[in-house]
């Protein structure tokens, strides 16, 4: 175990918190995290719930403040807008400069903007930072009917937030389906009509050209790449995340998209890592990509480089993708890959239920029959199991078998298991296992 050295950790959020709790736990270092936007670790994820009313900005702090000095993490707010390398110092802000031993970058990311007309206008605002909050709050609080901009996962959510405060949405997605460039159409289809039952105007295969403003610079609609003029009073851009690397692009350090890291999220710089939404891989692990900006993988990652940090070199193997969200009132799981189109070699299995607000897909291996991913709307579905099937290479009807053992959902909700079986066996007959158990059941509450 290394002691003593001064580990200095750029950004407080899931990456680099969690770097620095772990890197306390291991070892007596020096730990010092720097961040711009807040006084203490937030959680992100939680931010819509704030604006909704479900909870205060307090609330999204896991750790009480005094949980830092007790555990010798200190914290300095400010932005780093230089790094020098070879001396291993941080310039901070307009005049302070800081020495580090070992440098962990985790920097997250910032929302995307392509240019368009009108885009810093007043009432225009991305959703990610804990500032943005405060400037929704701000700019909405008379408005009658927002455009959100961008069919994502925080799209949605700024659509729900809105819809809460009964301002009317418009919702402008580029795609066929909402983000049909990650689900399949089924999927995407039944998020569009849940968008839609929640009374959101949904356009699809729609753009933003242009954002019009008053004399005053304040937002006053949007022009749609149909030539629509849509009135507004606030227009929420959620058109996707990029690793927050600008500031880092003329230091030395190897960018490509986000900072380059290897399997042991080293960068080209001695003791220098990168780790979070800000890190891309340059030789990520089968099934997984360079880029992975969620929460879970920035909290593994700050584990990780911990263990390599306080003496113990460790690869960072983030296993089986997984992935959950919620559309409105639909939850939504993901295990394994599973892409909008099936791949050579791939076959699937796909149920819906009728009033089309679950569905369930496995994807599988037309040779060996080996569960190979699955998405799952509606049903909660137990991670582990999943996990321990797709590793294992289970054979879909195996799974079919026992799926019960993977249904989360509380005890008394209605349970799908059966429907989702006999629609199966109807499909894939050849290759059922006879469910005795089940049929029976079914016979005696028939
Ligand atoms: C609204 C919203 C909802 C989300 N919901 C989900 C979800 O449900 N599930 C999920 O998995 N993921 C979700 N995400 C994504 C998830 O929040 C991110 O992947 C995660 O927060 C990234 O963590 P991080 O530690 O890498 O970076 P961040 O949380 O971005 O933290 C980086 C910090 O570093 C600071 N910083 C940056 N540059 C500097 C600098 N030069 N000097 C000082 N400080 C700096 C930043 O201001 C920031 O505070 C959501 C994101 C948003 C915005």
């Amino acid at each position: 175990m290394q002691e003593q050295k001064r580990v200095v950790i750029i950004g407080n959020g899931i990456a680099g918190i969690t770097a620095a709790r772990h890197i306390r736990k291991q070892s007596d270092c020096e730990i010092l995290v720097i961040s711009g936007e807040s006084d203490y670790f937030f959680s992100r994820t939680a931010l819509m719930y704030v604006y909704m009313g479900h909870m205060e900005f307090e609330h999204t702090q896991p750790y009480e403040n005094w949980f830092w000095e007790k555990n010798r993490i200190e914290l300095l707010k400010g932005w780093v807008r230089k790094i020098d390398f070879e001396s291993k110092t941080l310039h901070i802000d307009e005049d302070k400069t800081l020495p580090y031993d070992t440098l962990v970058i985790a920097t997250g990311s910032v929302p995307n903007k392509f240019g368009w007309p009108g885009q810093d206008a007043v009432g225009v605002s991305g959703l990610y930072h804990a500032q943005d909050l405060g400037y929704i709050e701000q700019h909405t609080r008379e408005a009658k009917h927002a455009v959100v901009v961008g069919g994502g996962l925080i799209g949605v959510e700024l659509a729900e937030m809105l819809h809460s405060r009964n301002i009317s949405v418009t919702f402008l997605v580029r795609e066929n389906n909402f983000w049909d460039t990650v689900m399949p159409e089924e999927e995407a289809k039944m998020i569009n009509q849940e968008i839609l039952d929640h009374h959101i105007d949904l356009r699809l295969e729609t753009e933003l050209k242009e954002i019009t403003t008053d004399g005053e610079g304040k937002v006053t609609g949007v022009i749609t790449s149909t030539g629509e003029n849509i009135a507004c009073q606030f227009v929420g851009l959620t058109v996707g995340v990029s690793p927050n690397v600008n500031w880092l692009k003329d230091s030395g350090l190897e960018i490509n998209r986000g900072v380059l890291v290897n399997e042991y999220l080293e960068t080209n710089k001695p003791d220098v890592y990168a780790i979070g939404d800000c890190a891309e891989r340059r030789t990520p692990t089968e099934g997984r990509r360079p880029l992975e900006q969620v929460w879970y993988t920035g909290r593994m990652m700050g584990e990780v480089v911990a263990r390599t940090i306080t003496g113990d070199r460790t690869a960072y193997r983030p296993g089986i993708w997984f992935n959950s969200a919620k559309f409105f009132n639909i939850e939504y799981q993901t295990y394994g890959r599973v892409k909008p189109q099936l791949k050579s070699g791939q076959e699937q299995f796909f149920w819906q239920s009728k009033d089309q607000k679950k569905s369930l897909r496995i994807v599988f291996d037309e040779q060996t029959m080996a569960v190979l991913g699955v998405n799952v709307l509606g049903i909660r579905m137990r991670h582990e199991i999943w996990d321990q099937w797709i590793a294992a290479g289970r054979k879909i009807n195996q799974v079919m078998a026992e799926l019960e053992s993977a249904n989360f959902d509380p005890e008394f909700f209605k349970a799908y298991e059966y429907d989702i079986r006999q629609v199966f066996n109807r499909e894939f007959e050849y290759m059922t296992v006879p469910n005795k158990k089940a049929s029976l059941l079914k016979r005696l509450f028939a």
